[in-house]
């Protein structure tokens, strides 16, 4: 089976540009979400990605993206939206009760032969994996946010997927101009957040402890490594809404960290970028 169109299932943050991305390579998308007021929203993202699109991305032009916005069609019924879909990608918010529900749906509307993958950051996929149905045809493509510019697509499986499935999701990464990254076993964060919330909690236990200054930390990480960002520039970019919740969660060193981040940026309209200043001013 070759796939050709391809359906995403919620229009947020990561599946507007899941969607935009796979149009943008040639493929037929179905954007689908709960209602008409999500789907203008949608409409309005896609706007938005095409002027970053065309600001940030190498080689990119009116025409390509015309031709991507003309590839894409929107739906809020899961029967409609999954009729003709060869792999679905799901970015809905990130609940295993809500996931389960809705693959449990989707596998009883969607055809035999379609491929389902969940975007999910920290559900493992064989927590979902018997609710959609059929399992050997299940696994997880997760993305990180600005996918046109960082593009790496983990793919990882659960036990009982199939590896002539696993493949294709593997060449259908590539078509979309992602770096594949093939991960071989089960493992909570992924590569990428098993490498970077250590180093980012690393970080936040420095700066409340006492060690150093977050300006300090760093240009340090960036003089010694060649890293073009340090941990408290990627902080902001994250959003500090984002690391309390996160930091909140952790031991006692992580929860002083989320109270001073709470104390001296989020309680002040200090978010990260998307407000113009967190660690730092923009
Ligand atoms: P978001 O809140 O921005 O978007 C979620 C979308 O899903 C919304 O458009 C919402 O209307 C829609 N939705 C809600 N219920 C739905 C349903 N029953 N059916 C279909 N659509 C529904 O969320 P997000 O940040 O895009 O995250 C989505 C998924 O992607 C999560 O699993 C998250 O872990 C993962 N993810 C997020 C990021 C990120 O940086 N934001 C990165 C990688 C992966």
């Amino acid at each position: 089976m070759t796939i050709r169109n391809v359906t995403v299932l919620g229009t947020g943050v990561l599946g507007a540009q899941i969607a935009f991305q796979t149009a943008y390579h040639g493929f037929a998308v179905t954007a689908y979400d709960i209602d008409d007021a999500a789907i203008e929203k949608a409409e309005q993202t896609f706007a938005w990605l095409a002027a970053r699109y065309l600001a940030t991305l190498k080689g990119a032009d009116q025409a390509k993206i015309d031709a991507a916005m003309a590839r894409i069609s929107y739906a809020t019924d899961l029967a409609t939206a999954a009729k003709e879909a060869d792999l679905v990608i799901e970015a809905i918010p990130e609940s295993l009760d809500l996931k389960k529900k809705v693959y449990g749906e989707l596998g009883t509307v969607a055809p035999a032969h379609t491929i389902f993958a969940s975007n999910s950051s920290t559900l493992l996929p064989s927590a979902m994996a018997a609710s959609t149905g059929r399992p050997e045809k299940f696994l997880a493509l997760h993305f990180a946010n600005e996918i046109w510019l960082h593009n790496v697509a983990e793919v990882m499986g659960h036990p009982g997927t199939d590896p002539a499935i696993y493949a294709q999701v593997v060449d259908f990464a590539r078509a979309i101009d992602m770096v594949p990254i093939e991960i071989h076993k089960e493992k909570a964060g992924y590569v990428l957040n098993s490498l970077l919330v250590p180093f980012l909690q690393a970080a936040g236990e420095l700066l409340v402890d006492g060690i150093a200054e977050p300006k300090s930390i760093d240009d340090t990480w960036r003089i010694a490594t060649g890293s073009p960002k340090g941990p408290f520039e990627i902080y902001d970019i994250v959003g500090l809404m984002t690391a309390y919740h996160i930091s909140s969660m952790g031991g006692e060193k992580q929860k002083k960290f989320a109270q001073l981040i709470k104390e001296n940026y989020i309680d002040k309209g200090k978010l990260g970028v998307a407000t113009g200043e967190g660690f730092y001013k923009y």
